[in-house]
């Protein structure tokens, strides 16, 4: 039976994880062993934001690898694909990481920097080709330590959706345009950490690229399993997610990659009943805010356009904003363009020949000023 331990987090980090594993009787880490920590640092947040995962659970990891013995330990993360080249080791350095890793004589890693091992015609979810990051092969385990959010595509990004930062940067869109569940699913087929730790430690959780307002969690904790579905779906129902409604969850358990039915799971600690909370989806507070805004093709766009846009469209619901008029926003390829209401088409995916200046944000990805210039004009203040 797979478990699943949540443990509450007061101040020590440290202590925290170190019950999770013993609530799961699991030694990850053999005296020896090559370790790859793969937090989740999309972007250089701040520390204790919810927006990326706390500098303190990664060095708590690292401690407990270095205590177990390993021989190396190595934190490692591929930022997302709209980070621009000069914003990539800032994901280390401006986060705290790159302090853990002096603190304990330890090693970070940006995966761009290094070797991608490359493979072929995997599933019709994956791209022909793509590459995955070599040190997801080289260390003998992977600690994967993301953070609780939700996710405009997927629902929710937890420990296999946080498998996707090791892929290669200019790969990611392309994982976007078939079939972005199963794709990750594929991904953790071929990445299998030896323990998943979800940090869900911030006063507040939100979706990825909205980190205006986050939405109050209650406890701090952490969420720990060596079954990444398992864990996947505990994380789902504490943040008020049925589980069976986020097809990673449901796709990872179809493919034997873990257990989604609760009920099935040993969960230890403290008690999910009494923890879970509400947790409003990006397209439901987009909904509730601007009624007569429509957003398509946000299946086939990759984060490089979503993550800005949505960033910008939730501070203008946070502050109130209204629209002037019906808008359609079109993402993606064969955007669906309408004849009866302005319309704007977001990247380079989304531009058709012909296309008037005035309709388009071009750009791949498109630049988050200009996003965030070109909104403004189809809102009013509150
Ligand atoms: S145009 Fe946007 S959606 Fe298309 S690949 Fe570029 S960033 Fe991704």
């Amino acid at each position: 039976m797979s478990k699943v331990s949540i443990v509450k987090v007061e101040d020590n980090y440290y202590d925290a994880f170190l019950r999770a594993l013993d609530d799961l009787g699991e030694k990850p880490v053999a005296r020896g062993d090559r370790v790859l920590i793969k937090p989740n640092l999309y972007e250089p947040k701040a520390p204790d934001s919810g927006d990326i995962t706390n500098p303190r659970l990664v060095e708590a990891a690292a401690r407990y690898c270095l205590d177990a013995g390993a021989s190396r330990v190595i934190i490692g993360e591929g930022p997302s694909y709209y980070q621009s080249e000069a914003n990539l080791r800032p994901c280390f350095t401006q986060t705290g990481i790159s302090e853990v890793a002096e603190r304990l004589g330890i090693e970070w890693v940006l995966f761009d920097e290094h070797q991608y091992r490359t493979f072929q015609n995997i599933s019709k979810a994956t791209p022909d080709e793509f590459r995955v990051t070599e040190y997801a092969f080289s260390c003998d385990k992977i600690i994967n330590v993301p953070v609780l959010k939700t996710h405009y595509q997927t629902t929710v990004t937890l420990a296999m959706k946080n498998l996707k930062g090791c892929l290669k940067r200019e790969d990611k869109p392309r994982f976007h345009h078939k079939d972005l569940d199963r794709a990750i699913v594929e991904l953790n087929r071929i990445v299998r950490p030896a323990i998943n730790v979800i940090d869900a430690t911030a006063r507040t959780t939100g979706s990825i690229g909205s980190s205006y307002r986050g939405q109050p969690i209650g406890e701090r904790l952490l969420l720990a399993s060596t079954d990444a579905v398992a864990v996947d779906a505990v994380g789902c129902a504490l943040m008020g997610i049925d589980p069976d409604t986020v097809q990673t969850v449901t796709l990872g358990a179809e493919a034997g990659l873990g257990e989604s039915d609760l009920t099935k799971v040993d969960i230890i600690g403290e008690e999910l009943k009494r923890l879970n909370f509400k947790v409003k989806l990006p397209q439901e507070q987009l909904r509730q805010s601007f009624p007569q805004l429509e957003i398509t093709g946000t299946d086939k766009a990759c984060s490089g356009c979503l993550i800005p846009l949505l960033s910008n469209l939730l501070m203008l619901s946070e502050r109130n904003a209204r629209l002037k008029a019906p808008l359609r926003i079109c993402l993606g390829t064969e955007p669906d363009i309408p004849e009866d209401r302005t319309y704007l088409l977001v990247g380079d995916c989304a531009l058709t020949r012909g296309d008037e200046a005035a309709n388009c944000i071009a750009g791949c990805p498109p630049d988050h000023e200009e996003i965030h210039q070109r909104l403004a004009a189809f809102f009013k203040p509150a």
